[in-house]
């Protein structure tokens, strides 16, 4: 039986089903994890999404975000959404570790494990695993197993938006070198199904707070530096300077871009002091390989082109650590 095959099979009763994005959930595992849940709801199965913690609030119009479970404010309730569950789908991640304090609530729950997600590298901790780097996004994965099961005709324009959402804000709006014909595919028949690209656009990016738009202004005038002769750019933002800012969660997604957007540099870092630890996102062009880097110096992995991990270290030491790291990489990122 091929994967779909068993997918099929496991579903081919009513479940009762789980669905878990990783922590720090971005557009792409809210996106997934939500049309996922929407689609095996209209297919007659009880779900409920769960997610580690708090996501960002310009997600917060997404259809049926305001029911998910947070594992980091409601323990319990999620104790209790865990009981008697058939069935845990795990999309956009492929590590229990990337699921925090959850992991460990869910590691031997007696549901079958199933795995959605486009990561490199993956811990095989589940039953049936759906895993290809070469997608775009865990979304595009989902409306590629939705048409495999023969239910493209039943995504709904509540479903479509979620799904894509995670398709634009994986592929930075089907600019990365992700996207590909089957992104734009499954993108095309998401608009047929009702999605308006304009509006999903605003609400995810012209949301800002005033707080936000001037921490941009901020890290671009003062904050963003290139490591000497190398073709690395950072930007780090301290716990005084988030505060200063009125920080929010989510405030500081996409900032690693702009290091990026500099001529010459190949690889940009972002490094955002939190409780006792350095957030560390890491992005680059070409074939300079930020998965492997993230994996070996950075305790975190992700995609060829945009990683990240974390440094349990001060802020100055993490920039000092990246700057040592860089410049051993300069030979190699001077020819890639
Ligand atoms: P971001 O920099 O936007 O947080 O993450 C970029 C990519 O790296 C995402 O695909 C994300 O899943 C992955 N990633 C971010 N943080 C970690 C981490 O701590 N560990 C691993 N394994 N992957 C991460
Ligand atoms: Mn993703």
């Amino acid at each position: 039986m091929n994967k779909i095959e068993q997918l099929q099979e496991l579903l081919s009763a009513p479940k009762r089903v789980v669905i878990i994005p990783h922590m720090n959930p971005d557009g792409d595992a809210l996106g997934s994890c939500l049309g996922w849940s929407q689609f095996l709801t209209i297919k007659g199965h009880q779900c409920t999404v769960i997610a580690p913690n708090e996501f960002p609030s310009f997600y917060n119009w997404m259809p049926g975000s305001s029911e998910i479970i947070l594992h980091s404010e409601s323990p319990v309730t999620v104790d209790t959404a865990l009981e008697n569950v058939d069935v845990i789908f795990f999309l956009d991640y492929n590590d229990l570790k990337r699921i925090g304090d959850l992991g460990p609530v869910v590691e031997s729950h007696p549901a079958k494990f199933v795995m959605i997600d486009h990561h490199r590298q993956p811990t095989d901790f589940v039953d049936i695993m759906f895993s290809n780097h070469d997608k775009s996004s865990t979304s595009e994965m989902v409306f590629d197993v939705i048409e495999a099961l023969g239910g493209k005709v039943d995504i709904t324009k509540e479903m479509g938006e979620c799904l894509y959402t995670g398709i634009v804000t994986d592929t930075g709006s089907f600019r990365f070198g992700s996207t590909t014909s089957e992104t734009h595919y499954a993108a095309a028949y998401l608009l047929e199904a009702g999605v308006e690209p304009d509006q999903v656009y605003s609400k995810v990016y012209d949301t800002n707070s005033l707080d936000r738009m001037r921490l941009m202004g901020y890290v671009l005038a003062e904050k963003l530096k290139l490591v000497d002769q190398i073709q690395a750019a950072y930007i780090s933002i301290s716990e005084e300077e988030q505060n200063r800012f009125n920080f929010q969660i989510g405030d500081s997604e996409g900032l690693v871009n702009y290091g990026l957007a500099i001529n010459g540099v190949k690889v940009a870092g972002f490094f955002r002091e939190s409780d006792g630890f350095v957030k560390v996102s890491l992005r680059s062009k070409g074939d300079f390989d930020v998965n492997a880097l993230a994996r070996v110096h950075f305790n975190g992995g992700g995609h060829r082109n945009a990683a990240g991990g974390r440094l349990d270290m001060t802020l100055p030491e993490a920039i000092a650590h990246f700057e040592r790291i860089m410049k051993k990489f300069k030979d190699e990122l001077y020819f890639n």
